[in-house]
């Protein structure tokens, strides 16, 4: 059974119960907020394991109430937008966003979304992934300290920048990194938005890392947004 509480930030009522239905099939425990105010509130207050927030709402930009619990929390925030609202979405993502879903979204993507997010928390438990000296994930592993990296036990031979972009993805496992993110971390901000570069490494990385690059396991790709490496 599952007993995380979520909370359902969504002005639009037909969406609201939809997604709350949802939870609701799954045994999940929620609070909902219609606006900003009650969104910040209902954080604070209940202090919920997860956050699913719409970005347009009537009272509050959605930015800023990522922005407001990002500066006491890390709650995982999944955040909801239309499709016309791409830009929003990198914003959201890069003010400390975790995940997002585009609407109209169906329930097993809401439900895939939230399981992702949990074992994220799962992988969590414990040290702080910042601080692990080896990170393992699947057959993938990275030895931090040692500064090498291995699949199935095999030394990865891996150039600084693909060594550097694998670390990177590691330490923010579970969480769609966007293209400026990566950019920036990897190279600084005079590389900011060099997105095709950024491609060219992922593609080698790709190659050592996955089996089968065309349909990789690890590291997925959220086209106009950025990457994300998946928890195994
Ligand atoms: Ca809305």
């Amino acid at each position: 059974m599952n007993k995380q509480l979520i909370l359902v930030v969504e002005d639009d009522t037909a969406v609201r119960n939809l997604i709350i239905t949802t939870l609701e099939t799954q045994e999940y425990r929620y609070l909902t907020a219609e606006n900003g105010t009650e969104a910040v509130m209902a954080a604070i207050s209940h202090n919920p394991d997860i956050v699913l927030l719409d970005l347009g709402l009537p009272d509050m930009d959605g930015i800023d109430i990522i922005k407001k619990i990002r500066s006491w929390s890390g709650m995982p925030i999944i955040v909801i937008s239309a499709r016309s609202e791409d830009t929003d979405k990198i914003d959201a993502l890069d003010a400390g966003a975790d995940d997002y879903l585009t609407k109209p979204f169906s329930v097993e993507e809401l439900l895939a979304r939230i399981r992702v997010t949990n074992r994220r928390l799962a992988g969590m438990q414990g040290t702080a992934p910042s601080q692990q000296v080896v990170f393992e994930n699947g057959d993938l592993k990275i030895d931090y300290s040692a500064g090498c990296a291995y699949l199935s036990g095999e030394e990865l031979h891996l150039t600084p920048i693909e060594y550097k972009l694998l670390c990177l993805l590691a330490k923010n496992v579970g969480k769609v990194l966007t293209h400026t993110y990566i950019t920036q971390n990897i190279w600084g901000s005079a590389w900011e938005n060099d997105v095709a570069s950024l491609r060219v490494f992922m593609a080698t990385l790709r190659k050592k890392i996955e089996k089968d690059p065309d349909s990789p396991q690890y590291i997925q790709t959220h086209i106009g947004v950025g990457y994300r490496m998946l928890k195994l």
